[in-house]
């Protein structure tokens, strides 16, 4: 087989990040009363949040915003979206999201399924760009942990996907080669354009079909697509 080591991204790849965080802002909303003391439905502290969060991931991706910065300001932002909420609540509940979250255990459908298949034949590991103490909490809570071997995480080398330098630390540590490794995610930027340009071939998981220009070595919509293409 062509392929001895797989890299798999993490959030929206395996672990169902949507679905996972989304429990976790219920709770917490509802748990502080938040839609009596902002006066806003939870569905639209949500939406506010989600594009807020998306801005700020982009400029910690780009190294604009420390991970303290980023964590204080999405909540902040979207609260004060809404009017004002002293600052002790928001520190809390950013707080309690952070330990929250993590412990979710939604996984994205056909997980695994998918790593069943593969582990007798491959070595599994995960390149996220996530932070270590966070993404342990959620390998470990969803069952995923004993599928892999390599678990690098952006903040333990301080260099994000799709910068070169983390693909080829996580090839180091895993003692892979560029030939013998395979990237799956389902960030098109990062996981795929970030692994091509190391050298790395790659699956790009597009589960929401969105459309692109770019030629990835493989392209999926389901995860269990990936078995046919790697297990003949
Ligand atoms: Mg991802």
């Amino acid at each position: 087989m062509k392929y001895q080591h797989l890299f798999f991204d993490l959030d929206h790849t395996l672990w169902d990040f949507e679905t996972n965080s989304q429990e976790a802002l219920l709770d917490l909303y509802s748990k502080h009363r938040l839609a009596d003391r902002l006066e806003a439905p939870v569905e639209d502290f949500l939406n506010t949040y989600y594009q807020i969060n998306d801005e700020l991931w982009a400029q910690y991706r780009e190294g604009l915003l420390s991970k303290e910065a980023l964590r204080h300001l999405r909540f902040q932002r979207a609260f004060h979206s809404f009017g004002p909420l002293d600052e002790k609540t928001i520190a809390q509940f950013e707080k309690e999201y952070m330990l929250l979250a993590p412990q979710k255990t939604a996984l994205m459908p056909g997980t695994l399924k998918l790593l069943s298949r593969l582990k007798p034949h491959y070595k599994l590991h995960i390149i996220t760009n996530g932070f270590a103490e966070t993404q342990a909490v959620k390998l470990a809570g969803s069952g995923l942990s004993p599928f892999f071997d390599v678990v690098l995480c952006s903040d333990q080398i301080g260099v994000n996907k799709p910068e070169s330098k983390i693909f080829v630390h996580a090839m180091n540590l895993a003692q892979a080669n560029r030939k013998s490794s395979l990237m799956i995610g389902d960030n098109l930027q990062v996981d795929v354009m970030g692994a091509k340009k190391a050298g790395i071939d790659q699956v790009y998981y597009n589960p929401k079909k969105l459309e692109h220009s770019q030629k990835p070595t493989f392209e999926v919509t389901a995860l269990e697509e990936i078995i046919p293409l790697l297990c003949p």
